[in-house]
Parts: C-alpha cells; sequence; structure tokens
C-alpha cells in the first residue's frame, strides 16, 4: 500500500503514521525526518537545507524528489510505504506519478487531515515543550511562515489529487484514535 498524508505543520501526520505503520506494516517516509538527519550528520545537503528550513521555506523539489525516489527503492518499502510530508508541491506531485509509474507503483490513497489553523499554534508550542525544542522550526513566528508556505505551494497539490479521484479527508480536530479509526476506515476499505 502507498499512501500520502496531506496536512498542514502540526496537523498530526507524524502521530498517525507511526500508527499506520503498526497496523499495516508499512514505513514511514518522512522527508523532514531524512532532511533532520541530513542535518545532524552535517553533510553539504544538510548544510545547506537547515537554513531553509529555520526559515520556514521548502527545500528544492530536486533534492526531495531525489532522496524519495532512492528511498523506494529500499527493500524496507518492499510492502509500502506512507509519505509524509511529501509531495509538498505540485512539481513534486508531477514528479512523483512519474516515479510509481517508472517503477512499476502505484498511488493507493491520498489522505488530507483537516484541522482548525488556530489550533496548530498551541499544538506546536507543545511539540516544541515535549521535545526540548529539538526541532529548531517548532515557534510561532516560523509556524507562521510554514503555515503560508503550505497555502502557497502545498494546498495546490490538493485539486490535482481530487482530480485522480484517490482525495479523501478525515477531520484532525478528533482526539487522535479517533482519527487513527478516520484513517483506519478508509485504508480498510
Ligand atoms: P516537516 O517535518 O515535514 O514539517 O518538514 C520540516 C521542513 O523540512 C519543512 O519546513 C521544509 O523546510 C523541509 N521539507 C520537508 N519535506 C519537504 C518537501 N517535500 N519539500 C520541500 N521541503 C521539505
Amino acid at each position: 500500500m502507498i499512501l500520502i498524508l496531506l496536512g498542514p505543520p502540526g496537523a498530526g501526520k507524524g502521530t498517525q503514521c507511526e500508527r499506520l505503520v503498526e497496523r499495516y506494516n508499512i514505513v514511514q517516509l518522512s522527508t523532514g525526518d531524512m532532511l533532520r538527519a541530513a542535518v545532524a550528520a552535517g553533510t553539504d545537503m544538510g548544510i545547506k537545507a537547515k537554513e531553509v528550513m529555520d526559515r520556514g521555506d521548502l527545500v528544492s523539489d530536486e533534492i526531495v524528489v531525489g532522496i524519495i525516489a532512492d528511498r523506494l527503492d529500499e527493500p524496507d518499502c518492499a510492502n509500502g510505504c506512507i509519505l509524509d510530508g511529501f509531495p509538498r508541491t505540485v512539481a513534486q506531485a508531477e514528479a512523483l506519478d512519474q516515479m510509481l509509474a517508472d517503477k512499476g507503483l502505484k498511488l493507493d490513497h491520498v489522505v488530507s487531515i483537516e484541522v482548525d489553523e488556530q489550533a496548530l499554534f498551541a499544538r506546536i508550542e507543545k511539540r516544541a515543550a515535549e521535545t526540548g525544542g529539538a526541532r529548531s522550526d517548532d515557534n510561532a513566528e516560523t509556524l507562521k511562515k510554514r503555515l503560508g508556505v503550505y497555502h502557497e505551494q502545498t494546498a495546490p497539490i490538493i485539486p490535482h489529487y481530487r482530480n485522480t479521484g484517490l482525495l479523501k479527508t478525515v477531520d484532525g480536530m478528533q482526539e487522535i484514535g479517533k482519527v487513527s479509526e478516520s484513517l483506519y476506515a478508509i485504508l480498510d476499505e
């Protein structure tokens, strides 16, 4: 099963991914996690990405498309994966379509987690407190920027998937367990 989870920063994609990974025995491919690992490792790509990520902007399409193309070839993806935080632009969505076609794979589900954006500020503050500020982009100022980028660059991919008939939505303002159940109902269909 190949699944895309969409939603603004703080919508709960990461939390839900953990549950889906276990239930469906698939892997989570988070471009954000992979970029943070590159930053921590101090690679050339990580050094360049850090500045962009700290600003709340998007890393170039070319970099993230390359990361995902390589990662999809790894043996642990054989049973499927959840794309978390990718695609984030129309160009990435188009590159993904092409990449999956080239690899003989197909997308099974695209689910958008819908949330009240005012609530996101409190959530991100909570995540920053719980993780001891591990993410340098978890603060109100950068979140505002990340939300703006989400609306400008990522939300336009929603019609792309609506046109394919794959798009479903879940209410991300429910309690965590209920959001999971809504997701299971879609994925178990
Ligand atoms: P996330 O953990 O998904 O919130 O991503 C954190 C940051 O990593 C984003 O604000 C971007 O700077 C960068 N990033 C993650 N995924 C992508 C992507 N698909 N395209 C471009 N930049 C990304």
